[in-house]
Order: structure tokens, then sequence, then C-alpha cells
């Protein structure tokens, strides 16, 4: 049997970098086998509904290279993959239930739920729960006669179908993480699986689903490890057991304090979702991954090692690379702390790996940004190789690399004046004059130049080059100075000499 995962989504926010982990351990563990990776939007609650939220998926997905083989923009044999729009599915399944036995209809209202909730109230239960404690007191199928149910049904009264949870019995299934896990059903409550609406609810629908996609194996975060004991009956309640996909439920990414939220990217300036999403309501900018300015293969291979090794030291792993080795069975049970430096570590790494032509569009975006508009790609290419070294986040391009287009606005030269003095000052005007002989603008004259001047008024090259440096790129950084004046060519690079030593 071919293996055939899924990233089910709730389109409601931001793509948290734990929900990216997910989707590409699905995306690994399938193409690891061959297999088939399927995207399904999961939002059969209308309440949540958020627009712009699905397309920001794709988007995410695209970014990251994580492409599904089915998803309701690719199609598939297995559609429609967005579940509101497999409603008149899931009411069948449900029915089948009640006529079974395995669930029943429930009439409560509003108010009655929540005076059940009020009486039932006690200091050890705070927040009772509709199960098989409560159920024969409240107005459902089995506690009503069939005729009062009859006429409820028949005067289309609105309702619920909720399952029957067990009260004694002990449910166990083999996590691919975690080995054995067990539950005593009679601790979950009797949750809804069709609302009044004629919706599916998430359990009802997730297992219909994966049944009808012929989903082999379901990765998820480890918040959904509660949900399994409703999810596991609802499988063999539909005589479907033989077909449950084997489950794996992800470890949590940790922050500083817990759970990674949203809330601990703005406090200590990192990212937490993939890209940058503005929350409809508040209009609250969480900041993404894209934006900071990683790269998708950084991105990919930071989340990668955030609770998974290969049992060696290798850290650094492609795309192809990850396909080839991931294996469930090395993700880590426990949660995975997320660190923004060692993040960071990962984009320079890959930055330093990156042949300019791969950075060169995103980079030349940053320059526009800060008003440098490009149009010589082949310096930029040569910008790029010089610079790469030096930056971890790809708007450092535009500190590092920014001045090869553009004078520095500003110069450091509180960094040159302690060691200024006349000699200097003569040195570099008689520099001057000699560059501007200079018929062949090559690093080597200009070097050679520079050194046999400082060698005839017999000061150390290594005194001038700090003045030098600063006068061409504003500051104490970047490669070596005389790439420096070769690259930006001999009319800037005497403007930029002729200016400084006025301000000297
Ligand atoms: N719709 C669920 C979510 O939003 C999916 C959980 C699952 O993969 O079963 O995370």
């Amino acid at each position: 049997m071919s293996v055939r995962v899924r990233f089910a989504p709730s389109p409601t926010g931001g793509l948290h970098l734990g929900g990216v982990r997910t989707v590409l351990y699905n995306y690994l563990f399938a193409k690891h086998h061959g297999g088939e990776f399927v995207l399904r939007i999961e939002d059969t609650d209308q309440t949540r509904f958020v627009p712009g939220a699905e397309e920001y998926i794709f988007n995410c997905l695209k970014w990251c290279g994580l492409q599904p083989d089915e998803s309701p923009v690719h199609g598939g044999p297995y559609g429609p993959y967005r579940q509101s729009e497999r409603k008149e599915m899931y009411r069948q399944y449900a029915e089948k239930l009640v006529a079974d036995g395995y669930a029943y209809y429930a009439f409560d209202t509003k108010e009655e739920l929540e005076q059940m909730r009020e009486e039932c109230k006690t200091d050890e239960n705070p927040s009772p729960q509709y199960d098989h404690q409560v159920r024969a007191k409240m107005r459902n199928s089995l506690a009503l006669t069939e005729s009062e149910v009859k006429a409820l049904l028949d005067a289309h009264t609105p309702h619920v179908i909720r399952i029957k949870m067990p009260q004694n019995d002990v449910l166990s299934f083999t996590d691919m993480i975690r080995g054995e896990v067990n539950f005593q059903t009679g601790l979950v409550d009797d949750k809804v699986l069709l609302k009044a609406d004629g919706m599916p609810t998430y359990h009802l629908a997730v297992v219909v689903d994966d049944y009808l996609m012929k989903i082999t194996h379901a990765f998820r975060g480890e918040e959904w490890l509660p949900s399994a004991p409703v999810h596991l009956l609802l499988w063999k309640y539909l005589g479907w057991d033989a077909y449950m996909p084997q489950w794996a439920h992800l470890p949590l990414i940790l922050g500083p304090s817990g759970k990674l939220s949203k809330r601990d990217g703005a406090k200590y300036g990192f990212p937490v979702f993939a890209m940058n999403w503005t929350d409809t309501k508040t209009n609250e900018l969480t900041e993404g991954f894209f934006e900071k300015g990683f790269l998708p293969e950084a991105f990919i291979n930071l989340l990668a090692v955030l609770g998974w090794n290969d049992g060696t030291e290798k850290e650094l792993y492609s795309m192809d690379e990850l396909i080839a080795s991931f294996d469930m069975k090395r993700v880590h049970s426990a949660g995975a702390k997320f660190d923004f430096e060692k993040a960071k570590w990962f984009n320079h790494e890959w930055i330093k790996k990156m042949p300019a032509e791969k950075l060169r569009v995103q980079v030349a975006g940053y320059f526009l940004s800060a008003g440098i508009a490009i149009e010589d790609v082949e310096k930029l290419d040569k910008v790029i190789e010089l610079v790469k070294d030096r930056c971890t986040l790809l708007p450092d391009f535009v500190q590092q690399g920014g001045f090869f287009f553009k004078a520095p606005e500003t110069l450091e030269l509180d960094a040159v004046k302690p060691k200024w003095s006349e000699e200097k000052k003569q040195f570099f005007n008689e520099y001057v004059d000699v560059l501007k002989t200079v018929e062949t603008w090559e690093l080597t004259v200009i070097e050679n130049a520079f050194k046999e001047l400082a060698a005839a008024k017999n000061i150390k090259p290594g005194e001038l080059q700090l003045p030098m440096r600063v006068m061409l790129v504003g500051g104490k950084f970047g490669p070596a100075v005389f790439q420096i004046a070769e690259m930006i060519g001999k009319e800037e690079t005497l403007k930029r000499v002729e200016y400084a030593l006025r301000l000297l």
C-alpha cells in the first residue's frame, strides 16, 4: 500500500513554526517512502472563518518548498480537499453511528447546557462535561422516549449528534513516537460529531476524511492527543479499524517559558510564524521568518533538526538529504527548545552555501527597499559573493554591501581621528594624485601604488588601511579595502577619499 499522509490545517491565522514542522515531517515521510502528501483544509467551523488565511497557508508552503501532491489548488482523486465542500458526505456517517447505538441526538439548548454546568459544578469538578454522568439527565435520544425523539425531529428541532463514550473502557494505540498510549474512556466527554448547522466537527470530519482519502499515516501536534480516544472509537464504530492510519503526535516546540507562543516572539524579538501575518480583527502584525530574512532552505533545515536527528552529529541538511535520512522513529518525544541564535546560525550557514544567482532576487529586493536600485546584475553577483560570509539574515546584505552601490551617508570618523596626523593626510593627498594617473583600474595596481607610497613615506600600510576603509565604506567593516576600491571604480574611489579628506 502506498504511503499517503496529510496536513490538515484549520485556516484561522498565521502558520506557527510548529505547524510548519508538522508539514515538514509529513512531507519528508511521504517523499522518503515514495508516497503522496495531501493538504486538506479543515474549515468546518464557520464561526472561525478568517479571510485570506487559506491563501496564506498555500503561500507559506510554497515558500518552504513543501508543495502538496493533492490539495484544493492542485486537485487530486479524493477531492474536494476543503471540508466545507464535503459537508454532505458526513451526515450519513453520523446517522449510521446513531442507528448502531454509538451516538445519539442531543436537543439541549445553550441555556440548558449552561444550567447543567452550573448545577453539576463542584470544587473538584469546576467545569463539568457532557458525559456518562449527566447524559441521562439531559434532553437527548438516550434519555427521551422514542416518540418524544420522533416528535422533536419531525418538528425540525435544532440538535447535534454526540458520540456515546463508554463508561469504563480502556483504549490504546501505538504512537510512532511515544509507543503505547492508553486512555480511560470514562474521562472523556460525549463530543459533538455533527453540529446543528449540519457541519461535522473536527472529530467526525478528520476520521471520515482520513478514511475516504486513504490516509496511511497521520502526524499532528501533541495537543491532539486528548482527542485520540474519540477518534479511535470512531474508526472502530464505523467498522474501519483495519484502515486506521498509524499516528504520531509530535512534541511541542518550546520557547523561553513553556510552549513557544506568538507572545514569546513579540517579547524576545524573533519570528514565530513562517510568513508575516496580520490579525484580521486586531490588525496586529506577527513577523514571519520569510520577512525577517531567512532562506527557506535554512528554515526547513532548522525545523527538521528541532526534535529529530539522524544519529550523527550532522546539522546541515538539504531537502534531498532530509528526504533520504528522515525516520519518524528518531523524532524525540520530549519538547524541543527553539533557540533563535541557533536559527540564525543555520541561516548564516545557508547564505554562505548559496550561489549568488540564487540570492540575487531577494537581495536586490532588500536593496530596493533601502533606496538602492540595482542596474548591474553582474556587479550585484560579485558583491554577494564578496560579502555573503558576513551576512546572517538577508537584510544584512544592505549594510554589508550597500556601499558598493551608494556612497555611505555617514563616516565613522571617530574611529580614525585619534590616530590621524598631518603626515597621513599628506599621504592620502598624494595617493589621490597617484590614483588619478592610473589607467588600468585593477586591484594590484591600486594596492601596489598604496604600498609604494606608504613605504616611501615610511608609514606602515596597516595604519593607513583603516582610514581608507572608513573613507570608502563609512565604517570599520567590509571585505578587503582594495577590492572595494576596484569594484566601486576610479571615479567613485577618488570622490569618496577626497570628500573624507575635507572632513578630516
Ligand atoms: N484541523 C486540525 C488543526 O487545525 C488538524 C489536526 C489533525 O491533523 O488531525 O490542527
